[in-house]
């Protein structure tokens, strides 16, 4: 597959720093054999609902995709943090970075917004107590270290501390205790911190450092606390050292990775279609799937993990900007085409911690970040409605591997030899299989129906194309043993 894209400007004029395969996209592939037994769990379901409801939903079905974002790139343990690093590391190798400098805590206002504040506020100020001298001298330093964070078992260090190395930068990784991650429910708390992500890190160079949770009564109050400290003892060796906060996420070009990466799915759908029709004068089913009834190469729902919310929200950005174009051009042409339902994107929120409204705000502020930045009036264009966001397979804590999640894990290896995480792409598959086998899309697709969408389709015969994003993250399953 080509790795050309072409991105609409201003998206495409936005500086990226290349780390995925350079000839690749992350492969697509389906999942046949889940596919199938979810066609037979889901009419186990039916026949169940039956008996007391005859108001069901027209059958559909179901074939899953899966994007392979843990194939993404040649650097260690691939992963989604990549993609949003391609567009920090510009920031990093400027002369004069923009961001990095430190805490900023808050999403960052969107730039131009009347309340937009810089991520190098304190920075700045602390700077005009330099002399000019200083300031000139301190202004064309080099970047020397990246510094960032995360739970004890982060994939998203890794894949910094890579970063780093390729870059020819050091680079100092904080892991904090208290977040928990798995720590608290290991059954060795001691290999926990020595096995998995932590033994990788390691073994890319980095310095690692383990963190006791803040202790209020020293006067460290909060884990920022720590993170200040570290960064002005960097400094005071003479390094200068580039912040990239906890899972690349609050960081104001975060987002625009997985915008990117809808333009990449646009492009493979459109690969799949051609090939789909060039083979489908065979009667043999094709290598796309366990039926050929597939309504075309197009994603009709996309699942993903949603952490902070920033892959999630970059999506939404990208596939709406896409989307747009499109109807742009679908309005140039006097044909009438009869209206595609967008894209469907279900996040799966991956832990319990913090209620669904606080991750669907972020969520939509991380998507109006991204938006603004390429192309699209963020207020207008992106609304809460565009949010579609799952909480009810968190389980019972950030890196906690359940029961279900467990078996969800399990099965998907035993079924099509994919390995899952357990702290995050096993909880969005088990929403996923949650979703088709327990009836969810078929009940979607009915209220979209009512709503004039699948009017190609016919009544009665659906069938939708559902894509799961795997972010990677399978470096952590050897501090979970157990499983
Ligand atoms: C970081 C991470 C996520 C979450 O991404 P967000 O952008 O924070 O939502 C999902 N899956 C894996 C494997 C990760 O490492």
């Amino acid at each position: 597959m080509s790795p050309k894209l072409t991105l609409p400007d201003p998206f495409a004029s936005i500086p990226r720093h290349p780390l995925l395969y350079p000839f690749l996209f992350s492969p697509i592939h389906p999942l046949p054999s889940l596919s199938s037994s979810l066609d037979r769990a889901r009419d186990v379901t039916r026949k169940n609902r039956h008996s007391g409801n005859n108001k069901l939903p027209a059958p559909v079905q179901v074939s899953l995709y899966v994007k392979r974002e843990d194939h993404s790139s040649p650097l260690a343990c691939a992963g989604n943090k990549y993609r949003k690093l391609e567009y920090i590391v510009p920031d990093i190798l400027s002369p004069q970075p923009r961001f990095g400098a430190g805490i900023g805590g808050e999403i960052p206002a969107i730039p131009g917004s009347a309340d937009s504040r810089s991520h190098h506020a304190g920075a700045a100020a602390a700077g005009e107590a330099e002399t000019e001298a200083e300031e000139a001298s301190t202004e064309r330093r080099n970047i020397t270290t990246l510094v960032t964070e995360g739970a004890l078992q982060s994939n998203h260090t890794v894949q910094v501390a890579s970063v780093a190395g390729k870059l020819g930068l050091q680079s100092v990784v904080l892991l904090h205790k208290g977040t928990g991650g798995g720590l608290r429910t290991s059954s060795d708390p001691q290999a926990f911190q020595r096995t998995g992500n932590v033994q990788v890190v390691k073994l890319l160079g980095s310095d690692v450092r383990i963190l006791d949770p803040p202790d209020p009564s020293s006067g460290k109050k909060t884990q920022d606390d720590l993170v200040d400290e570290v960064l002005e003892a960097l400094r005071a060796e003479g390094k200068n050292p580039y912040w990239i906060p906890s899972g690349a996420s609050l960081h104001p070009l975060g987002g625009l990775g997985y915008a990117r990466c809808a333009f990449e799915i646009a492009e493979q759908e459109r690969e799949m279609e051609l090939l789909q029709s060039s083979s489908s004068s065979s009667t043999t089913s094709t290598s796309f799937g366990h039926s050929q009834k597939a309504s075309s190469g197009r994603f009709d729902y996309i699942f993903v993990a949603c952490g902070s919310g920033s892959t999630l929200g970059g999506l939404i950005a990208g596939f709406k900007i896409l989307e747009k174009t499109q109807q742009q051009v679908q309005q140039q042409t006097p044909v009438q085409k009869p209206q595609r339902r967008p894209r469907q994107i279900i996040g799966i929120l991956t832990s319990p911690t913090q209620p669904k409204p606080y991750h669907e705000e972020r969520i939509l502020q991380f998507a109006r970040q991204a938006g603004s930045m390429i192309g699209l009036d963020p207020e207008n264009d992106i609304t809460m409605a565009d949010i579609r966001l799952d909480d009810r397979f968190g389980g019972t804590g950030y890196g906690v591997l359940d029961a279900e999640t467990k078996k969800t894990l399990e099965f998907v290896a035993e079924r099509e030899e994919v390995i899952l995480d357990p702290v995050y792409t096993a909880k969005v598959m088990r929403g996923l299989l949650d979703w088709v086998s327990g009836g969810q899309v078929e009940r979607d697709v009915a209220a979209a129906y009512e709503e004039g969408y699948y009017e190609e389709q016919g009544q009665g015969h659906g069938h939708v194309n559902a894509l799961f994003i795997h972010t990677g993250g399978q470096s952590a399953l050897g501090a979970y043993a157990d499983i």
